[in-house]
């Protein structure tokens, strides 16, 4: 495949096509699917040109290690998950997470959610047993349904409290499921947007960002301390007349603890509405020195990420990205190799763009040492400007003795501390950490129990009682603020 740049002519928002897909999803309705498509294309953006390339300048700074970048969310949104309490939840969780690496790193952190459009999910099969039937498998709220909220539960699990309900005709592909993940998306985003600049993020709010049922005193005072810490600075740069809205710029970009900036991202997976969302428009012109220069934005999220599962270069989905003007972000695991990885990079970013690529590994604990120093060295040698990013969980997902998919807290915070070390000995840095992780709650106010160990201490017996995830394992509330504290304090010190 040509390595040509984003701006030649043999690109299209649809070469794609002539491509393999790797996790393609087979309609057995065409027609239908032809006319969501045509309607997704007339729908308004949901994300804008200048918001995009803010992105892409942050994310420049994070390269250049003047700030850090915080990705997490879900590890996939659903229908149903969207709900004031919910959106609340997941974003007070991000405030909290990044006012705690603000006060260790004394950076600019860069907020990119899981958010506002993560639907699909890769899968490594076609189809999946649930109880003793072999259905197509899941693949996300904007393809098929779920139906049983606790599917890959064996049906003898002591552990499933919910009956497993499955509507086998909800498995099908409906295309109109497009339709409302993009309804779901606007509604999800406009919430965000409407929480972050009502005063949801003020510094004066933190106490509002749930911590009220965090029963570990330890990590809650440790979180009340550092909000009067920077309360007080606050409280001083507003008295010598520099307050600012309560914003503290920083090489150029702004990093509010007021009122922050945030940003929407998801796995570019189901490439059709990927391409339905794409959108010729001109560049701003605080970007480009061209007159009237256009480009292709990718308006349905802000920044969007090639799986693990869909990054091989001669397949379709590495020909969409490579056209986008969005930030992008390619997962690299054990399978990649090293000058796969550089002939990637050559593809999707050839004329060296900073902020641009972000790569963000997943080995796991145990392979970490393996992979991680030649990919940096590989890199390093290319040239190629990148944001390092870590994402501790995928590489550690495993079955309970009692059949739960689970993640071990060791291991997670195992990856993230190698990660750190071998980026310092290599001469290069880790930019940030990409994290599924949830401040859900349920009805009597304690959080999910899908990922073991932490500052709780969550045993494999406690797994079962609120599990709710329907993907993979997340870091519950306290869980998240105990890795929070852990890369806060090593920046610190
Ligand atoms: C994910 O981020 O949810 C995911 C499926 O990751 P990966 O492609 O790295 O397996
Ligand atoms: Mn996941």
């Amino acid at each position: 495949m040509s390595s040509a740049s984003a701006s030649s002519t043999d690109w299209t928002p649809s070469t794609w096509k002539s491509k393999h897909v790797a996790q393609g999803v087979e309609y057995p309705d065409q027609d239908k699917l032809s006319k969501v498509l045509s309607k997704l294309s007339t729908l308004p953006p949901l994300v804008t040109p200048s918001e995009i390339e803010r992105l892409r300048f942050q994310l420049g700074q994070v390269q250049r290690n003047e700030a850090f970048l915080l990705h997490a969310g879900d590890c996939a949104e659903s229908f149903d998950a969207c709900t004031n309490e919910n959106i609340s939840a997941k974003i007070g969780l991000i405030l909290s997470f990044s006012l705690i690496l603000i006060w260790g790193a004394r950076l600019p952190i860069v907020r990119v959610g899981r958010i506002a459009g993560q639907y699909a999910k890769p899968r490594s099969s076609k189809t999946e047993k649930v109880g003793d039937q072999e259905v197509l498998s899941f693949r996300g709220d904007n393809v098929n349904g779920y139906s049983s909220p606790l599917f890959f539960l064996p049906l003898e699990s002591s552990f499933s409290p919910l009956p497993i309900r499955l509507d086998i005709a909800d498995r099908r592909p409906d295309p109109e499921r497009l339709l409302r993940a993009y309804f779901h998306s606007a509604t999800t985003l406009n919430h965000v947007r409407g929480l972050l600049t009502s005063g949801f993020a003020s510094l004066h709010q933190p106490r509002d960002w749930s911590l009220s049922h965090v029963r570990s005193p330890s990590l809650k005072n440790e979180f009340e301390s550092i909000v009067e810490d920077l309360t007080d600075a606050l409280d001083f740069s507003r008295t010598i007349g520099q307050d600012a809205g309560a914003s503290f710029e920083h090489g150029g970009a702004r990093s509010t603890v007021g009122e922050v900036d945030f940003y929407t991202s998801h796995e570019g997976l189901m490439l059709d509405y990927e391409q339905a969302l794409t959108r010729k428009c001109p560049v701003p012109k605080t970007v480009s020195s061209v007159p009237n220069q256009q480009g292709y934005y990718n308006t349905s999220a802000h920044f969007l990420w090639i799986g693990d599962r869909t990054r091989q270069i001669d397949g379709g989905h590495v020909e969409y990205f490579r056209g986008i003007r969005n930030p992008i972000g390619i997962k690299v695991g054990p399978s990649m190799k090293n000058d796969e990885l550089v002939k990637l990079l050559d593809i999707v970013n050839p004329d060296k763009i900073s902020g641009k690529i972000t790569l963000i590994s997943r080995y796991g604990a145990g392979k970490v040492e393996n992979y991680l120093p030649d990919h940096i060295k590989a890199v390093k040698a290319s040239g190629h400007p990148v944001v390092w990013v870590c994402d501790p969980m995928h590489g550690n997902t495993l079955t309970s003795s009692t059949g739960l998919k689970t993640r071990h807290f060791h291991a997670i915070i195992n990856e993230l501390t190698s990660c750190i070390r071998i980026h310092g000995e290599c001469g290069s840095r880790l930019g940030g950490v990409s994290l599924e992780f949830t401040g859900e709650l349920n009805d009597e106010g304690f959080s999910v129990t899908e990922c073991l160990g932490g500052s709780m201490e969550l045993s494999e017996e406690q797994l079962g009682l609120r599990y709710q995830s329907f993907c993979d394992p997340r870091l519950n509330f306290e869980q998240s603020l105990d890795v929070a504290f852990l890369i806060s304090n090593h920046y610190k010190n």
